[in-house]
């Protein structure tokens, strides 16, 4: 899908596997000066070495202060893809206080922070010449279809992203009125690191895909995963937009 991202500053949240990755160079490959946001240095530094201009920020999302302190500095947004989650799965009788916390930080939390630093940054830039920025911005939150769906042993994955889509509706609400778009994407399996996880026993990718109409998860490259996103980032010009995406339109 080719989309232009010319003159657009993008900041992509778990930027170092799978769809963040994917969507980084995505968004580079159309144009936009995109700053790549994930935790581990080496993931960064291959990402620069595939595509050099883009801007590496490593840090632990989870980390409130050091989130704070890494972004800081990163100019005014115009893109943000709040990406980046991590998926522990357990049976729920076995959850930890430690497990629920650090899900909870990166995948919500971290959705917060990043939007507000975000928020904050543009709405300085509106004040000071709302001519002079024009048309506000578009944040795309990447859920997921345990957001609607019970999943064995993602008790705690599914209680985040359920709060990541309502999230996403109250910012959709209050920002839309600064002309800045609010999404969530919620997708099904993508073969990822993550993906891989939690549906490699066949049995239950079975169970999984018997209820996905085209019978199979998203494969690599994301080619139909990342026309969405793309699509969601730069189209439409509603203030209010809020938009579920289940792809594959899984059944349950
Ligand atoms: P991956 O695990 O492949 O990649 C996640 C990326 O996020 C990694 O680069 C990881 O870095 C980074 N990350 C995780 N925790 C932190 C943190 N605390 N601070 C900074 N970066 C962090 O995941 P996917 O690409 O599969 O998933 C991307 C998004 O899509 C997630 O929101 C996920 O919930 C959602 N999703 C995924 C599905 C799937 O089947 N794969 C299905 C539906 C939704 P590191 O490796 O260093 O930890």
């Amino acid at each position: 899908m080719e989309v232009s991202f010319r003159g657009k500053h993008a900041l992509v949240t778990g930027a170092g596997k799978g769809i963040g990755r994917d969507l980084v160079l995505a968004l580079a490959h159309g144009g936009a000066k995109v700053t790549a946001v994930t935790r581990t240095q080496a993931d960064l530094n291959s990402l620069v070495q595939e595509c050099p201009s883009i801007t590496p920020v490593c840090v632990d999302l989870a980390d409130w202060g050091a989130t704070e302190a890494a972004l800081k500095d990163i100019g005014p947004i115009d893109l943000l893809v709040n990406n980046a989650a991590c998926a522990k799965l357990q049976p729920f009788l076995e959850v930890t206080q430690d497990q629920f916390e650090q899900s909870f930080s990166v995948n919500v939390k971290a959705v917060l922070q990043v939007s507000q630093l975000w928020q904050s940054t543009l709405l300085k830039i509106v004040a000071r010449g709302m001519k002079a920025r024009g048309s506000g911005g578009s944040i795309v939150n990447v859920s997921s279809q345990a957001s609607q769906c019970a999943l064995r042993d993602h008790a705690v994955y599914c209680a985040t992203k359920g709060a990541v889509d309502m999230l996403t509706k109250v910012m959709a609400l209050e920002l839309g009125p600064h002309q800045i778009r609010v999404n969530a994407v919620n997708p099904t399996v993508v073969l990822t690191q993550m993906g891989r996880l939690g549906w490699s026993d066949p049995e239950k990718v079975k169970t999984m895909t018997s209820r996905i109409p085209l019978g199979r998860f998203a494969g690599q490259p994301l080619q139909h995963l990342q026309a969405v996103f793309l699509s969601f980032i730069s189209s439409g010009s509603q203030p209010y937009l809020y938009k579920h995406i289940v792809q594959n339109c899984c059944e349950f």
